[in-house]
């Protein structure tokens, strides 16, 4: 068994490593779609803040309305007690008015009910959108907390394992290297095939006999007839 070999072996098994750290990194979710969840919620927030304050502006409007009304009601009243008009035909006109305004402003307090129940339930609207929001708020940090830390220890762990591969690397053959990296860029990422029961595992192409005798008697790599990766038998190396 050629001694580049083993040492071949134990590079594609970092490089495995080493890729399936940086696939599981590429695929680590930041929380982009809660984010998106958590902006929409803000600004449904914020839009029903605002419909309470134009709500609540109204209101007060139209209370200040109404004691205007009462005002002025008052005062017609007081008008028509005072013994200032005694004409009958003209105080019958005032008593009318005043009767109409009584009904306006029983109209007016109508709505005014109205509109502080839509107040009312703008609020409970407004509650259940701040505990929706607080909720997706703490999910959204929980899930940003367990990315970054998830981030940070495959980072360490793909550096620590660059720094293995860097020092194994300086005990190869640079053409042995280099004809693995080729196939590495070729073949997907798996340069090294195992042997076993006489068959590539990678490709599961049976080795020829020649291959095999080869495979036991030269100091070469010997690559696999059919994928063409390069042979690694665990026997011969005991
Ligand atoms: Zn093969």
């Amino acid at each position: 068994m050629h001694r580049q070999m083993s040492l071949l072996r134990d590079l594609q098994a970092i490089d495995s490593y080493i890729d399936r750290l940086r696939k599981e990194l590429a695929q680590l979710d930041s929380g982009e779609r809660i984010r998106v969840k958590l902006e929409q919620s803000r600004a449904r927030m914020e839009q029903i803040k605002a419909r309470y304050e134009q709500s609540y502006a109204a209101a007060a409007e139209q209370e200040r309305l109404l004691q205007e009304f009462d005002q002025r009601i008052r005062q017609a009243e007081a008008d028509l007690y005072s013994g200032r008009v005694t004409n009958p035909r003209e105080l019958q006109l005032m008593q009318q008015e005043i009767e109409q305004a009584k009904q306006t402003r029983e109209e007016l307090d109508m709505q005014m009910l109205k509109m502080w129940d839509d107040l009312e339930s703008l609020k409970k609207d407004i509650d259940a959108s701040e505990r929706d929001l607080q909720q997706i708020e703490r999910f959204y940090e929980a899930h940003v907390e367990e990315y970054r830390q998830r981030k940070a220890a495959l980072e360490s762990e793909i550096a620590f394992h660059e720094k293995e591969r860097e020092k194994l690397t300086q005990q190869i053959d640079p053409d042995a290297l280099a004809r693995y990296q080729t196939l590495r860029e070729r073949l997907g990422g798996t340069a090294v095939a195992v042997v076993a029961q006489k068959a590539c595992t990678v490709c599961h192409t049976l080795l020829t006999p020649y291959t095999l005798k080869r495979l036991e008697n030269e100091d070469a790599l010997i690559a696999c007839e059919s994928c063409g990766r390069l042979l690694y038998d665990p026997q011969l190396a005991q």
